[in-house]
């Protein structure tokens, strides 16, 4: 797992200024280094573009890796809205993807997502994206939000769904979060109103499309 990312990266990654100074503003801020990988935000952008998502939905900011990365696929043309817990993560954030240009393509809603979701809800809200990299205990009912919130055809991805390879191999000692990921991707899989996958990137992301 590891020695294949190892080798995804050194291929397919191109130094990238603005996002190692990401990086760096996180490690200066003292802010836990949790940031998706370089090529799980590769992922991200060319998944926007190519599904030319508009209305992106972010649970789980940091220091706005992964916003920039998103941002990146819908150009000057799209929102992103993001929810984090951390007001101070939401701000370092925000002036990362000032400095990236899209300082005015993004929302930040600060407190525990849960709250933020159901005012997005009771507002009627729509988006067709959805990235879902927050506690990993409320993912099921991320899932169910993102699902309230779609436009039909909309595409929701999760990331650390492989929890480091656990949730595949019995051998590796139980991680934190393997049953937690176990029975995500398995309530994932069955949903009556999803097609999913899962994508061995990074640290495994579950990738699934809102049916029409
Ligand atoms: N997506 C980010 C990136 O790749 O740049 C990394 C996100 S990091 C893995 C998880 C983030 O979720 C942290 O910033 C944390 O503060 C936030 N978080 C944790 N629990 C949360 C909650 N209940 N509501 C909102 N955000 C939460």
């Amino acid at each position: 797992m590891n020695q294949i990312n190892r080798y995804i990266d050194s291929v397919f990654y191109h130094e990238d200024a603005l996002l190692e100074e990401v990086i760096s503003s996180i490690r200066e801020n003292d802010m836990p280094s949790i940031s998706v990988s370089p090529s799980s935000g590769k992922l991200l952008t060319l998944l926007i573009s190519i599904s030319g998502s508009k209305n992106v939905l972010e649970i789980g900011a940091l220091g706005g890796y992964s916003g920039i990365c998103l941002a990146r696929g819908f150009g000057k043309e799209g929102k992103l809205t993001s929810l984090e817990l951390e007001e101070e993560y939401a701000k370092l954030a925000h002036n990362n993807l000032s400095k990236a240009g899209f300082g005015n393509q993004v929302t930040y809603l600060t407190g525990p997502a849960l709250e933020s979701l159901k005012t997005l809800v009771g507002e009627n809200k729509r988006f067709d994206f959805f990235f879902i990299d927050a506690d990993k205990g409320n993912y099921e009912t991320y899932l169910d939000y993102c699902i309230r919130l779609a436009e039909p055809g909309a595409l929701i991805v999760a990331d650390n769904t492989l929890a480091r390879g656990s949730v595949a191999d019995p051998g590796i000692e139980p991680k934190r979060y393997t049953d937690v990921m176990k029975k995500f991707n398995e309530a994932v899989a069955k949903h009556p109103q999803l097609e999913s996958t899962l994508i061995p990137i990074g640290d495994g992301m579950t990738l699934s499309r809102v049916k029409k």
